[in-house]
């Protein structure tokens, strides 16, 4: 399988989120355009309804209410929801689907970001 646009696949120990697309050159043109994908190293182990249960997880504290939340998504690898939700960040780029400077108050959830300073990792 071929993953045109992308440049690297990096698996990190220690990110607080699942995954993040990053620009290699956020100004070259569409047709040049790479990426590099970094993914939390753990979610290798990790099938969908545990990983989007921690995620989730994150967004409440624990035991203030008693009620917890659990994300029901059956047994497939989450490498491969993440692999999918990050491809999509990248046809988003490329096709300039969303807007790269958004209306004043609205805000990216996610997507491709400027490259971080240091490179995290040797991909592998
Ligand atoms: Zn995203």
């Amino acid at each position: 399988m071929e993953l045109r646009g992308v440049r690297a696949l990096i698996f990190l120990d220690g990110m607080p989120n699942s995954a993040l697309t990053s620009a290699v050159e956020p100004g070259s043109s569409a047709d040049d355009r790479k990426f590099d994908i970094t993914i939390r190293a753990g979610v290798l182990r990790e099938n969908i309804s545990e990983m989007l249960t921690a995620k989730e997880r994150t967004c409440f504290e624990v035991g203030a209410t008693g009620f917890t939340v659990s994300v029901e998504g059956g047994s497939m690898d989450a490498i491969v929801y993440v692999l999918l939700h990050e491809v999509t960040h990248l046809v988003d780029s490329v096709l300039g689907l969303t807007p790269e400077n958004p209306p004043c108050g609205q805000q990216r959830a996610c997507g491709p970001t400027e490259p971080p300073p240091n490179p995290p990792a040797t991909p592998f």
